[in-house]
């Protein structure tokens, strides 16, 4: 939103400093000569305000004879300037000024004679002495001269005397004056003269121009028009208030002419203005195109040079703005459909943001419950534990700093042999899955059992970095089906699984006729321990009976009880022999049993090895034939 913010403000900010810069915008107007009805518009537009209500503050400045008052604005010493055509050849030289308006659409430089000397015309000057100011500003005199066919040698040139004087003593014949200055001096000195204009013989140049710079008038077109429209205000004033506006000019702008001169003065200025036919300000482009025509037949400037000056020579504020309104309007579009995109895109990249976070959370929430329920471990190459879920610390006991860095064989119970974790890493070398039913041991002893699926973890290049493992609790099921098979008091297995077995290993002997041995176990007189010492005693011996089978038996021996006091094992790949031998010697070892108050207590056995083509059925009806035998042989034998 706060982008949103940012870009309003900077549309605001860009469409004010189009339209309006700030209110006391300082400019400089440099004057091409001193204060006089001359630059009378731009002196009222002063006075009356125009400038201050269009926001500017004007400084108008009289001529300083030291400088070219061209050259000021072209340095950017002041920003605009009054000059007359000129400025097409300054422009030619590259100097890059732009005329605004046209005030004196007529030049007011003119050739005066003394009215004795008998000259009316340019073809007169012939040998005489011609004084005016060689530069650039002759133009409009010299091309007269040029236009009548009189060269320089056809007259003595003088240089002007700025005093007037030398023209005044006769010492000069013709000089160039200002229509508008000298003829009204001459009259007031009673000099009678006659007036040689240019106009009169078609070379019609523009006489004071306001202007200024390309860089000032596009970097600051709306103050430049403001001033403009000012400027041709105060024209328009100075021409309907003359009376006022020579007072003001007397009283406080300077002007050092009389009265009487300067309302001459200002009817010379409206003739120039021509206000009633032209629109004051007004340029004519056709015009400078002729002016042109003349600086160039004068050679003050080459063609290439000329033609490029006209290009642009005219600044047209009203185009300008134009454009400036077109440009802003494609800014505003612009602007409005970067607010739109990015109002678009905060949308969708909230939406974005609450799917992220809903999705990130059901994640999390899976993961919490992954790591809360599912117990899962990982490892190097070597075995040595990188990670554990939470629900593997709470199952074996341990914390996790405990399990990082250690092998899994710390949670390994006795019961799960050495060689099924050697398997287990022998079958993982060889890439595949490892699954399987493993006891365990938690750290305060307790027996737990999992069915575990390991993998390895590869990397990006399918290298084997380490394995991971998720298990799964299977301790009830495992207890559940141990209860199943387990005979409760003695804790060896039941009838339902010897019956089980001897079931499997009859098969095994009927495929690969492996040898297979039963033997049945039966106390001698157990019922007296019953009788003599109570229910709990019998009970007791039952147990430790058990345990002395149990211990004297081997790993592939089967042992449980077979029912009340009697007892089998199924010894898997015993002969007969060896049958009988186990059967002794675990007689040897219930005869020297020390039961505790009942002292000693023996046991018979009867032995059967499996014979082919006998069924289940057949074979315990030998053992117990067998067992028969040595009950009725005296008890506490082996019979087989
Ligand atoms: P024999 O030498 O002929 O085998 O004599 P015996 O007394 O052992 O006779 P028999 O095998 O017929 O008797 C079995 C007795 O064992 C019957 C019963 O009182 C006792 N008995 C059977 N099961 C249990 C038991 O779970 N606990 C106890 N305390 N006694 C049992
Ligand atoms: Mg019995
Ligand atoms: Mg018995």
């Amino acid at each position: 939103m706060k982008c949103v913010v940012g870009l309003f403000l900077l549309s605001i900010v860009i469409s004010s400093s189009m339209f309006a810069e700030s209110s006391t915008e300082k400019i400089r107007l440099q004057l091409k000569w001193f204060s006089s009805f001359q630059f009378a518009g731009y002196y009222m537009a002063l006075e009356k305000g125009f400038y201050r209500e269009a926001g500017l503050d004007v400084t108008i400045l009289e001529r300083d004879p030291d400088k070219n008052n061209i050259d000021q604005v072209v340095n950017g010493e002041v920003e605009y300037g009054v000059a007359d055509s000129a400025l097409l050849l300054y422009r030619a030289e590259g100097k890059p000024v732009q005329i605004m308006a046209s005030i004196f659409q007529h030049s007011p430089l003119i050739f005066i004679a003394h009215k004795d000397s008998g000259i009316v015309s340019p073809y007169e000057m012939k040998g005489k002495k011609v004084s005016y100011q060689k530069g650039i500003d002759d133009a409009p005199l010299l091309a007269m001269l040029e236009d009548a066919h009189i060269a320089p040698s056809d007259y003595t040139y003088t240089p002007l005397d700025f005093t007037n004087m030398a023209f005044i003593r006769h010492e000069v014949d013709v000089m160039s004056a200002y229509s508008s200055d000298q003829p009204f001096r001459m009259k007031e000195l009673k000099i009678p003269i006659t007036i040689i204009n240019p106009l009169n013989y078609g070379i019609d140049f523009y006489g004071d121009n306001l202007f200024s710079t390309e860089k000032e008038l596009s970097e600051h077109s709306d103050r430049a028009k403001l001033f403009l429209e000012a400027s041709i205000r105060g024209w328009r004033y100075a021409l309907a208030n003359r009376d006022e506006t020579i007072s003001v000019l007397r009283n406080k702008y300077n002007a050092k002419s009389s009265v009487e001169h300067l309302k001459y003065e200002a009817q010379i200025s409206e003739n120039m203005m021509m206000p009633s036919m032209v629109d004051i300000g007004y340029t004519n482009p056709q015009r400078f195109y002729r002016i042109a025509e003349i600086y160039r037949a004068m050679n003050k400037a080459n063609k290439a040079d000329i033609d490029r000056a006209l290009e642009g020579l005219i600044w047209n504020p009203y185009e300008k703005h134009q454009i400036d309104v077109r440009y802003f309007y494609i800014a505003l579009a612009l602007l409005a459909s970067i607010v739109v995109v990015t109002i678009a895109l905060i949308i969708i990249s909230r939406k974005l943001k609450a799917m992220v976070i809903k999705r990130t959370r059901a994640l999390e929430e899976q993961q919490m419950m992954t790591d809360k329920y599912v117990i899962i471990s990982a490892t190097d190459l070597k075995g040595s534990i990188t990670y554990v879920s939470k629900a593997f610390c709470d199952i074996s006991g341990y914390t996790k700093e405990e399990l990082i860095g250690k092998e899994h064989t710390i949670i390994r119970h006795t019961d799960t042999s050495s060689s099924l974790h050697q398997e287990l890493w022998k079958h993982l070398h060889t890439g595949k899955v490892w699954s399987g039913e493993i006891k365990n041991r938690a750290k305060d002893g307790t027996i737990y059992w999992v069915r575990m699926n390991i993998e390895p973890i590869l990397n990006e290049e399918n290298i084997t970095i380490g394995y991971r493992s998720i298990q799964q609790n299977i301790t009830d099921k495992k207890y559940a089906e141990e209860l199943s098979i387990t005979d409760q008091l003695t804790q060896l297995y039941n009838r339902g699984y010897l019956d089980k077995i001897l079931d499997k290993e009859m098969n095994r002997f009927g495929r690969y006729g492996t040898p297979m041995s039963v033997i049945m176990i039966d106390i001698d007189y157990f019922k007296e321990v019953n009788d003599l010492y109570g229910h709990l005693s019998g009970d007791r011996v039952l147990i430790e009976l058990a345990q002395i089978l149990k211990s004297n038996i081997r790993t592939t021996d089967t042992l449980g009880r077979w029912g009340g006091e009697e007892f089998m094992i199924i010894c898997s790949q015993n002969t007969l022999n060896e049958a009988l031998q186990l059967a002794e010697k675990l007689r040897l070892a219930i005869e020297s049993y020390p039961f505790p108050r009942i002292g000693t207590k023996t046991a018979s056995f009867g032995v059967a090895s499996v014979r082919s083509n006998e069924n289940e059925l057949g074979l315990i009806q030998r053992v117990d034939n067998a067992l028969y035998q040595a009950k009725a042989l005296g008890r506490n034998r082996v019979e087989g």
